[in-house]
């Protein structure tokens, strides 16, 4: 049954998908989501603003990006074609940099010289570093420090970009710390400062305006896959941590009905352990990072701590956006396990010449189990969010292969 209405035009003025999304906030932050609600609206209808966007991703990140048909893979699995979309391809190797760029340039027309992030695996952090040292922006990252130690190439890449890191010594000290750190420093300082949120999620706009500047990637593939195969593809994969490289492939197909939407979401050690983060397919709805979305929480609306080989699908909540497409039946969404992951990542690895990133291998892989029960005409289009090198060490680890660097590093001494 379709129980959305098209013209899709979600969200509603209070940000809301239905019952979801939102503005849970305290009331000192109220004003701060309305100013930026309204220069965003504004900036939307600004030619000079869309134009110097689009410049951007054009000449600085080298969009498009192009699409791949992995014939070898395909002809293996003996089924449907898989067909990449590379947003690994982009600058700094993921889709980050497309909705960074968004926001600062929001950030320059706002007249707020300081930008804050906060940051997990260091992914959003090095994208957010990456912009405020292209537009002279002072950039200041929150990590927790479990995380600094975890991920000491990518504090050094914020740094060699300019950005100060500040680790952030409470809680369990890790992703959702530095959330809390992130909005305390933006209530201080908000008079000169944007908060660059990394994905779909956080309080009204920021799910619809990440959506917005991701949905490029969408848009792109709505004339690219006609030019090269004429015709939309049958379905439509996306890794899903917090959900912005799926709804930005997602969204402008949502009105192309015949076209299936499948978010993979990590199942981590399977969703029997309780050792994942598959929010959707496991969660329930509740409230937190200022909307109402699904969530992985214990009878009491606890938190419960996550799991993923991949840092950056590592996330209790997912943007309800996502929430309302499920339960609007539009969108479908399916957890894929570590070691499926893994496998899909050396198997594209051997058959194509392409390392994905750990997220990205979550798509694969439910591509590659989908192929081979569909007919050979028939079309997948995965959402290839980024790149691998960043996950070389986790997965010499996990896979037993010899990892090499110098001998004092770290990933060595895990072997
Ligand atoms: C951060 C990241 C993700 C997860 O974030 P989403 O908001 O769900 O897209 C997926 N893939 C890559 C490569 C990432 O860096």
């Amino acid at each position: 049954m379709q129980m959305y209405d098209l013209p899709y035009n979600l969200p509603d003025a209070s940000g809301h998908f239905g019952p979801y999304g939102g503005v849970f906030v305290a009331e000192t932050l109220q004003a701060a989501l309305q100013e930026l609600n309204l220069e965003y609206e504004r900036a939307k209808a600004d030619p000079e603003f869309m134009a110097e966007f689009q410049r951007e991703l054009k000449h600085y990140v080298g969009r498009p990006s192009p699409i791949y048909h992995a014939k070898r893979l395909s002809d293996e699995l003996g089924g449907a074609q898989i067909y990449l979309k590379r947003e690994d391809l982009n600058h700094t190797g993921a889709h980050k940099i497309n909705n960074t760029i968004g926001q600062a340039l929001l950030a320059r027309r706002m007249g707020k010289p300081r930008i804050i992030a906060e940051t997990g695996a260091g992914q959003h952090g090095v994208a957010s570093a990456t912009v405020a040292a292209r537009y002279g922006l002072e950039c200041v990252v929150y990590m927790g420090s479990e995380d600094i130690k975890r991920q000491a190439q990518n504090v050094y890449r914020m740094k060699l970009l300019g950005a100060t890191v500040v680790p952030v010594d409470s809680g369990s000290k890790t992703l959702k710390d530095a959330l809390n750190e992130a909005m305390r420093d933006w209530v201080t300082h908000v008079e000169n400062t944007f908060y660059i949120i990394g994905t779909v999620a956080g309080p009204h706009p920021y799910p619809m305006l990440v959506r917005d500047f991701n949905s490029v990637v969408g848009k792109e593939c709505l004339w690219q896959m006609p030019e090269m195969i004429g015709q939309q593809p049958d379905a439509v994969l996306a890794c899903v941590g917090g959900g912005s490289n799926a709804m930005g492939i997602f969204f402008d197909y949502i009105p192309h009905q015949k076209v299936r939407l499948i978010g993979c979401e990590a199942g981590g050690e399977g969703i029997e352990t309780g050792r994942h983060a598959a929010s959707l397919s496991a969660g329930t709805p509740g409230i937190l990072h200022g909307n109402r979305t699904y969530l992985i929480q214990n009878a009491d609306g606890q938190i419960i701590d996550t799991h993923s080989v991949s840092a950056g699908l590592d996330y209790p909540g997912v943007g309800p956006e996502h929430a309302w497409l499920k339960d609007a039946g539009r969108a479908e969404y399916v957890a894929v396990n570590d070691d499926e992951a893994l496998a899909a990542f050396h198997r594209l690895c051997r058959t194509e010449g392409i390392i994905p990133a750990l997220e990205s291998s979550h798509a694969v892989a439910h591509a590659m189990k989908m192929a081979p029960m569909m007919a050979k005409d028939k079309v997948l289009l995965v959402n290839l969010s980024g790149r691998g090198d960043k996950d070389m060490a986790t997965v010499a680890e996990r896979s037993g292969l010899q990892f090499y660097c110098r001998p004092s590093c770290q990933a060595n001494q895990n072997l």
